[in-house]
């Protein structure tokens, strides 16, 4: 499973990405992407501060 992101939440602060115990955030232009790497582990979407993630 990977996590679902709101593009219209996301502000580009990428806190998620620097949490992400595997890797498998990557922000490119403002736009946040989960690969295949995710764990589900719903780190991200805790200190997402714009509720922009969820699993
Ligand atoms: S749920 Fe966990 S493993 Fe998946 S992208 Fe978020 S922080 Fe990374
Ligand atoms: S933590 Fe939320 S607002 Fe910040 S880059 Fe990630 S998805 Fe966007």
């Amino acid at each position: 499973m990977v996590v679902k992101i709101d593009d219209s939440k996301c502000i580009g602060c990428a806190g998620c990405v620097s949490v992400c115990p595997v890797m498998a955030l990557t922000l490119v232009e403002n736009k946040i992407s989960c690969d295949a790497k995710c764990i589900s582990c719903g780190t991200c979407v805790k200190v997402c501060p714009a509720r922009a993630l969820r699993l």
